[in-house]
């Protein structure tokens, strides 16, 4: 596995480990951060934890970002960081600490690959290989929302030369360095003709350079409903923040379930690894959530770190514990899978395959 990164990482070592920052997070975050971390350790991996606490406590302790100073130096420190999923509390007055964290630090870059486990983990789409490459710091996510009267509000879709030509760049670079053969642009430009408009002039020219790359560039909505129904036909998709967001959701999901999905947020100096979902609140506390979306973001973590060899290892232990059938209850079915694990014991399961 590899994943392209234009960028040299300046990265802190401590005993001739790298050091990373590890936030355990909400919801989930805690349970699905022990079974990585007990795979990481058991794998040997070259790398020193320093954990950092975010996310629901420290908002209710008063930091309206989610963060204490001490958690910012670290990740400043370090360069890299694994985060599980945090709960971003409703209402106002708090920011999405997801948000934050990639705007602060510059990480432009949400890459997020999904490939079909099949015929182990049940999916229509046995063919499926897609890599959603979504634009990380504009858009909606902006944040800058107004009230401007009463009745009426507004939200500000920030789309910028710079920011579209990096991500359209990166996104055919990955597709470049990862053999892939196509790149799709998606995008609402026949209704936002300036924003998603100049997004998809840009994609038109930077693929100018690429020309052994075959291109093509789809309305976001008959492109959201083709990812669900054929995603077999895509390889990557390169997208604003928004929608990226969406069909990132939907791509994992048809694959098999949200929860196998991981991602790396790579920027010039900072990278920051997660799972693609958020903290299931509804399932946190009962070891049945899937730690494999963060297993996988801690692999292209250690791809990143250049521990290329222990990577494969993990991932090859992985690959055999779902093939082994043993499932966690998200991807869990009868007749196909073998075995249901909580998230412990699937984590185990995966040691003892290393
Ligand atoms: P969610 O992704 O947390 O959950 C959606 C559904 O998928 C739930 O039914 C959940 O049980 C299931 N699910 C998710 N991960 C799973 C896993 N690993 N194994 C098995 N099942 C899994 O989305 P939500 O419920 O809309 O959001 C909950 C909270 O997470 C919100 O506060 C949201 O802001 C936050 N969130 C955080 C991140 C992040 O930290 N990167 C990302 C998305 C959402």
């Amino acid at each position: 596995m590899s994943f392209y990164t234009n960028i040299t990482p300046q990265i802190k070592y401590m005993d001739n480990k790298i050091a990373v920052t590890i936030a355990r997070g909400d919801g989930i975050g805690p349970e699905i951060m022990d079974a990585v971390l007990l795979i990481l350790e058991k794998a040997n991996v070259n790398i020193q934890p320093e954990f950092i606490e975010i996310g629901e406590k420290v908002y209710r302790q008063g930091f309206s970002s989610g963060m204490k100073p001490e958690a910012w130096e670290s990740i400043q420190r370090n360069k890299v960081i694994l985060k599980a999923p945090i709960t971003t509390p409703q209402g106002g007055g708090y920011k999405s600490l997801n948000v934050t964290i990639r705007t602060a630090f510059g990480l432009f870059a949400n890459v997020r690959p999904t490939k079909a486990m099949h015929p182990f983990v049940k999916t229509h789409f046995p063919n499926l290989d897609v890599v959603i490459v979504r634009e990380n710091e504009e858009d909606l996510y902006t944040g800058i929302e107004y009230r401007q009267t009463a009745e009426v509000t507004q939200a500000l879709k920030l789309i910028s030369v710079p920011g579209t030509e990096r991500i359209v760049r990166y996104a055919f670079e990955y597709a470049r360095t990862n053999g892939r053969k196509k790149v799709t642009c998606m995008v609402k430009d026949n209704i936002m003709k300036i924003t998603d408009g100049l997004f998809a002039n840009i994609f038109r020219e930077v693929g100018k350079e690429y020309p052994q790359i075959v291109q093509e560039i789809k309305i976001i909505d008959i492109g959201a409903a083709l990812l669900a129904e054929r995603p077999e036909t895509f390889d990557v998709v390169v997208t604003t923040n928004l929608y990226g967001d969406i069909i990132s959701d939907i791509v994992a999901q048809v694959s098999g379930s949200v929860g196998m999905g991981g991602s790396a947020n790579i920027g010039e100096t900072v990278s920051m690894f997660e799972a693609i979902h958020g903290s299931a609140p509804d399932i946190a506390g009962k070891n049945i959530a899937n730690p494999s979306g963060l297993l996988n973001a801690a692999i292209m973590m250690l791809v990143h770190l250049g521990q290329q060899t222990v990577a494969a290892t993990i991932a090859n232990a992985w690959l055999r514990t779902i093939e082994d059938g043993i499932h966690t209850g998200d991807i869990y079915k009868e007749g196909q899978s073998v075995r249901k694990v909580g998230t412990k014991e699937f984590a185990e399961a995966v040691v003892q395959r290393l």
